[in-house]
């Protein structure tokens, strides 16, 4: 109902917002400007930030209490408003949903019955609506058909529709049947949701088949399978991931498979149901960072209560021990009244649970978003230099992390995609730089 109204509302602020589309500058007065490195807010600062239409790029010129504002200058005034930079979901998959029906949960249906157009489609939405909450930044892990996290980042990065900075992986590789099952009548049936790898030439060219085809981090299944990579295989992830500057994430359910997933150097383990304080010691050592994908709710992802408990304590214990942590989710679910980025949103009542003080939520779902995300642009809380994506709330995340529910401002790279809780993203479509584009 909430979604439906913000949409009606979007044709009507429409001619509203035509103007900043094509101005050069914004002058946005913060009420509160947040530090999310430090937890620090600043208040009554002025963010002056330039945007290059001609390639969708933006760059915040300055920061101050006594900024002088350009003539020219669109004024945007959040003076009642706690300003930060976007938000980021270290782990989601935009081309899938799990389907309603309990018979046909599990993404299986999907996989099977929609094609790459479709998804392309799909992922394009659940982007739309991670950024209306705003996250501007997702890593965006596999299963999505045919490369349509590919195409969505290219739509994005030349303009022709709104949504977060992606970081995609291409097809996830995994060994013979990646996480599924395949028949032997059949034994395509993994294609394309996972390359199938098994030796290491096969690693090394399904790894360079990813990147070739637009992938910006390598996604590796690690022990989906009763004959889990050596650690040796995945160090040969790591180091040819690495010729091309990438780095490997790895989906991990065994404790053997998170060890040696460790042991080689990836750069994330991803999703907490094999960690364990012992295995956080190695994290914490080898600086991998732990993107847990932590459900807040047993029913999301029908597991038992006692399941969720353990979920809480291991993500404490990581936070006790110091491992690097981030903000992530699998927020693939389908939920009857919820949009994608009101589902992403949720996720932050399991840090709650597990009484990881507000400031330091903040700071998962921001600073450290960025670094795992290795963005030059993005790289730390707003400042000048940096690109300008910036969201606002009404009341103080640092007291109170539930105040990122209600985010009412989203700048993307310098373009006003929400306003007063409104998305007005008409104003972002333009043709972009489509002829003679050949950026991968
Ligand atoms: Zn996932």
């Amino acid at each position: 109902m909430k979604a439906a109204i913000r949409l009606t509302l979007s044709v009507v602020v429409f001619a509203s917002f035509t103007i900043s589309a094509t101005a050069q500058k914004s002058a946005i007065l913060a009420g509160h400007l947040i530090d999310t490195a430090t937890g620090v807010a600043t208040p009554n600062q002025i963010i002056l930030v330039e945007r290059n239409p001609a390639n969708g790029t933006s760059t915040i010129l300055e920061i101050g209490s006594d900024v002088a504002i350009p003539q020219d200058a669109v004024v945007i005034d959040l003076s009642d408003k706690w300003v930060l930079g976007g938000l980021v979901d270290a782990h989601d998959h935009l081309g899938i949903t799990y389907k309603e029906e309990p018979e046909s949960w599990y993404y299986y249906m999907t996989i099977i019955m929609d094609s790459t157009p479709l998804r392309a489609i799909q992922s394009f939405s659940t982007g739309f609506q991670k950024l209306a909450s705003g996250f501007t930044i997702v890593r965006d892990l596999g299963n999505n058909a045919l490369y349509a996290d590919t195409a969505l980042r290219q739509a994005i990065e030349m303009g022709w529709v709104p949504g977060p900075t992606m970081i995609n992986s291409g097809i996830i590789i995994g060994a013979f049947g990646g996480q599924l099952y395949e028949t032997p009548e059949r034994e395509d049936t993994v294609y394309p949701e996972y390359l199938n790898a098994d030796t290491n030439d096969e690693i090394v060219k399904a790894i360079r088949r990813n990147i070739h085809y637009g992938a910006k981090v390598i996604k590796v299944c690690v022990d989906c399978q009763a004959y889990p990579y050596t650690t040796d295989q995945l160090k040969l992830f790591v180091s040819e991931a690495a010729n091309a500057g990438q780095k490997v994430s790895g989906h991990v359910q065994t404790r053997e498979g998170a060890r040696r997933a460790i042991e080689a150097g990836l750069w994330s383990i991803d999703h907490d149901g094999a960690l364990d304080p012992e295995l956080h010691s190695m994290m914490k050592e080898k600086g991998v960072w732990r993107v847990g994908t932590e459900t807040p709710h047993a029913d999301w992802s029908r597991v038992s209560e006692s399941r969720y408990e353990r979920r809480v304590a291991s993500l404490r214990d990581a936070y006790d021990q110091g491992v690097k942590l981030a903000f992530s989710t699998d927020a693939d679910y389908f939920i009857r009244g919820m949009n994608r980025g009101e589902l992403t949103i949720e996720f932050i009542k399991t840090w709650e649970d597990a009484g990881i003080p507000a400031p330091e939520i903040l700071k998962i779902m921001t600073t450290n978003g960025y670094e795992i995300s290795e963005l030059e642009d993005r790289r730390g809380p707003l400042k000048v230099g940096f690109a300008a994506d910036i969201i606002a709330t009404t009341e103080n995340p640092l007291e109170d992390i539930n105040a990122l529910r209600d985010v009412q401002f989203v700048m993307k790279d310098g373009q006003v995609f929400k306003s007063d809780g409104v998305v007005s993203s008409l104003s972002f479509f333009h043709n972009g730089p489509a002829y003679g584009w050949r950026k991968r």
